[in-house]
């Protein structure tokens, strides 16, 4: 009876698999008419505070697909997607378009993209992001492109290559959602970058002596090499003030202010300078 059972797992397990594999090429399929027909793919933004002042001054470009019948769907859902199908190339162009139109619109702030790594392995990638940036006569300095540590830790040759032209050329780079990965700090060593965000998980469990005495050690080794940290996830005021007297530049999270439509932020722009006027 034993084969029986077997054989009847086996049943369930296929057919699971089945509706699986036919939910994946449905949504690879809507996917890919989202992205021609384009409305449905929504830029939001998450304001990201300086430690020492009460105002936004950066902005993260966060991507959002909003599914005609299932509602948003989570970048953490349709990103792998996008890259195992290459549509991601065409999600990056749309992103980096609307962040360039919101740096135009908005001459204060500074505005970060995350960038899949199979972009920064393409040669076209950098030479994108300069073109954009000329187009509307946007300065470098003011776009930040975010990969991620396991990315960043990669052996890729026009990665590292992308890389150098987009720092030389002025744009900053940061890693994302640092301490997650493995040889992070020789890779952040080897490689010349502006800024570490340091990753939720450690913010989440800040209450814990071993997790701050590890936030403590990023936020050292960061300044001695003189890079910008950012803490990602900052959802309580005890976080906030914990990060505040550890040394952290910039800090983002819920706490301060989740990520917002475009009519949102500028909205909440006018708010603060009104505040602070
Ligand atoms: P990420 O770049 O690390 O972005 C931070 C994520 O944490 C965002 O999720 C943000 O909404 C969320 N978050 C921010 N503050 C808090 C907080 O206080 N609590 C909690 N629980 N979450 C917070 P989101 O927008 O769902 O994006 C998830 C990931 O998808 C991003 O992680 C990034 O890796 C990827 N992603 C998003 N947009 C793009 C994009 O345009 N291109 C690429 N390649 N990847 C993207
Ligand atoms: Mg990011
Ligand atoms: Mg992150
Ligand atoms: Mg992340």
């Amino acid at each position: 009876h034993a084969k029986a059972a077997g054989k009847n797992t086996y049943a369930i397990f296929g057919s699971h698999m089945a509706e699986l594999l036919r939910k994946r090429r449905e949504l690879e399929h809507d996917l890919r008419a989202a992205i021609e027909q384009r409305e449905q793919i929504e830029v939001f933004y998450q304001p990201v505070y300086s430690a020492l002042g009460e105002a936004a001054c950066s902005l993260e470009a966060l991507v959002r697909w909003k599914h005609p019948t299932c509602g948003y769907i989570s970048p953490t859902e349709f990103i792998p997607i996008a890259e195992e199908t290459g549509l991601i190339h065409e999600i990056g162009i749309i992103v980096l378009e609307d962040a360039c139109s919101v740096l135009s619109e908005l001459p204060q702030m500074t505005v970060s993209i995350n960038a899949s790594g199979l972009e920064l392995q393409s040669p076209a990638y950098s030479l994108r992001i300069m073109t954009a940036l000329a187009n509307r006569g946007l300065s470098p300095e003011r776009l930040e492109i975010e990969l991620t540590e396991s990315v960043a830790i990669g052996d890729n040759r026009q990665l590292d290559r992308s890389i150098t032209i987009l720092r030389s050329a002025g744009v900053k780079i940061a890693i994302d959602d640092f301490g997650t990965g493995y040889s992070s700090f020789s890779r952040v060593q080897k490689f010349a970058v502006d800024r570490i965000k340091i990753d939720k998980s450690f913010i989440d469990d800040l209450h814990r002596s071993d997790s701050r005495a590890m936030v403590a050690a990023i936020i050292t080794m960061a300044q001695a090499k003189g890079l910008k940290i950012t803490a990602e996830g900052v959802e309580t005021a005890e976080q906030l003030e914990l990060l505040k007297g550890l040394g952290c530049d910039h800090l983002q999270g819920f706490h301060l202010s989740r990520p917002l439509a475009r009519a949102g932020i500028i909205s909440l722009l006018q708010l603060q300078s009104s505040a602070t006027a």
